[in-house]
């Protein structure tokens, strides 16, 4: 439960970092949405204090009447919150503190549903305090429903009887998610006779314990069962729910694109998108409603995106892709173009229609890191970013590092002393673009330029290259040039005499991009310059 108890400190804590260092008002609804989530997730995990303390904040946000909260008015309203979520001491809770014992267990969650609250605590008690199990309880359906979907147990206890509402329901709604998921399932029953163990099985218990239960064969079991679904999942690479991949591939996935972008010096985009709103869709439509629609959304991720895309599931509402070959301004158009597709279709189910819309951060991953967890923790700053900025949108990450050293050199190749000084100083006056360096040289003639060793260096070459020079001639430079560095993109311009239309026609044979003719203006190499560069940063 710890865990939980941080990652909810954590959260808070950040979101409240946000808005103080924002300086801005913040307005009402936002506060009210937090308060109101903060309530039911400081329950489910048993922060009863924490949760009334947000209710009785949300209650004098909702009472008053100003629209937006200034921060130093926010800091006090939010007192008893902000003394949770910046004190570093594990918050005492009344049922918790002194429950917890740190054993063998302390990473696996049991989920006990029985209407008989005595029972309840007796379990937990003995589980918790004997072998170190995370015990959640739930005395009705819709607490376990809840519970279930927000904390995923690894294994669900409950009780079964012949005209319980609880066990039934609990167990016909739950049947598919514990069957993909592989959750062992326990059932307890008063009624030992054959028939209701028959209807149990058939229900999809994978153990049957009579009542009264003996606690300790109960934990034995437990233990086996858990066992064995741990074995289980380490060997599975998709998620039960969706079908798509889950983490545990999209760590191989990505250890095997990073090794062929490092090879192949091919671009990588990593996304991670959230449903916006989804505790909406599960309230108002239920969890059966909401697993469908995640279940649509995955499925509608794949058929947009390539064969050789990684799609996989994170958990909850939350998704990662890998898009191999695509640089970052791919990546954005092509998410923008699935969250608009998103938001424009409708998921059906029992005749209801519902819409969605997710945000999503995106970064073009560089080999400076090399570890996934880093690169979902930039994404995910983008991803908050975007919720931040009002949901139902994209966001990247500018990687600075990666295009900061991109270098674009221009070299102008002219016997002519005159022009050729005239052109660099033109050329050398056009803006630096954002995370590329100029590299502007002038060269007397062809040799000197090739024998430099120019274009072994730099990301993006261009060329002003007179085609009459005295030692050797603009057409034979160009034939070098091109030998020498064979598949480079390098940009040539040629400077023809107006006689010239065999030359100008032998230089584009021989890969000349482009020429102009004498005599031209040298604002003429200016613009030209200026357009090769915007379309290269672009
Ligand atoms: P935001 O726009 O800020 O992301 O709001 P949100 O409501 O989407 O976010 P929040 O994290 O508060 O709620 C996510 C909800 O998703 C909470 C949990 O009950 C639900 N959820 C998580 N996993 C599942 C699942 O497998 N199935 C269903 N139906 N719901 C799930
Ligand atoms: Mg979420
Ligand atoms: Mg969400």
């Amino acid at each position: 439960m710890q865990k939980y108890h941080s990652r909810l400190r954590q959260s808070v804590k950040h979101k409240l970092q946000t808005w103080f260092d924002q300086h801005q008002p913040v307005p009402k609804d936002e506060v009210e949405l937090f308060l109101h989530a903060l309530a039911a997730k400081a329950r489910t995990v048993s922060l009863h204090c924490v949760g009334s303390d947000a209710v009785h904040c949300l209650k004098k946000v909702q009472n008053d009447t100003k629209q937006t909260w200034p921060v130093a008015e926010l800091k006090q309203l939010l007192q008893p919150i902000i003394s949770f979520a910046f004190s570093e001491q594990p918050a005492l809770d009344q049922g918790q503190s002194g429950l917890e014992v740190a054993a063998s267990h302390d990473d696996q969650v049991v989920l006990i549903a029985d209407e008989d609250t005595s029972l309840l605590v007796d379990l937990k008690d003995y589980l918790t305090e004997n072998k170190g199990y995370h015990v959640l309880v739930a005395s009705s359906v819709k607490k376990a429903l809840a519970t279930f979907y927000d904390l995923k147990p690894d294994c669900l206890v409950t009780q079964i009887e012949l005209k319980d509402e609880l066990g039934h329901n609990l167990l016909t709604h739950l049947k598919p998610y514990l069957d993909n998921a592989l959750i062992p399932t326990v059932v307890m029953s008063e009624d030992n006779s054959k028939q209701m163990r028959i209807r149990a099985y058939e229900l999809g218990a994978d153990d049957f314990l009579p009542k009264p239960v003996d606690r300790e064969e109960l934990a034995v079991r437990l233990e086996r069962h858990l066992t064995k679904k741990k074995q289980l999942s380490s060997l599975l690479l998709t998620d039960e729910l969706t079908g798509v991949y889950n983490r545990r591939f999209l760590q191989e996935a990505f250890r095997r694109l990073l090794a062929e972008h490092k090879r192949q010096k091919q671009p990588l985009c990593m996304v991670v998108l959230d449903v916006d709103h989804f505790k909406m869709v599960n309230d108002t439509y239920g969890h059966v409603m909401g697993d469908k629609v995640l279940q649509g959304l995955a499925q509608y991720l794949q058929e947009e995106t390539r064969a050789y895309d990684v799609v996989a599931r994170l958990g909850g509402e939350e998704f990662a892709l890998l898009l191999p070959r695509t640089k970052l301004a791919g990546a954005m158009s092509l998410m923008n173009r699935i969250l608009r597709g998103l938001s424009q279709k409708k998921f059906e189910h029992a005749g209801r229609n519902i819409s969605l819309t997710f945000s999503a951060g995106v970064v073009e991953v560089d080999v400076n890191n090399e570890s996934l967890a880093y690169w979902l923790e930039v994404c995910d700053q983008a991803l908050y970013e975007a919720k931040q900025q009002g949901r139902a949108r994209v966001v990247s990450v500018q990687n600075t590092r990666q295009e900061k050293n991109k270098q674009i050199k221009i070299a102008v190749v002219d016997d002519d002393p005159v022009m050729r000084t005239i052109v660099v100083d033109l050329l050398k006056k056009i803006e630096r673009p954002n995370n590329f360096t100029l590299l502007i040289e002038g060269f007397e003639d062809g040799l000197t330029f090739l024998q430099s060793g120019w274009a072994d260096k730099g990301d993006y070459h261009i060329v002003f290259l007179d085609g009459i020079m005295p030692k050797m001639d603009g057409l034979e430079v160009l034939y070098q040039l091109k030998k020498s560095q064979p598949g480079k993109r390098i940009m040539v311009i040629m400077l023809t005499g107006r006689k010239g239309a065999a030359d100008i026609q032998r230089a584009l044979e021989l890969g000349a991009d482009d020429y102009l003719t004498k005599p031209f203006k040298p604002i003429e190499i200016l613009s030209r310059a200026k357009q090769i560069i915007q379309r290269v940063t672009e």
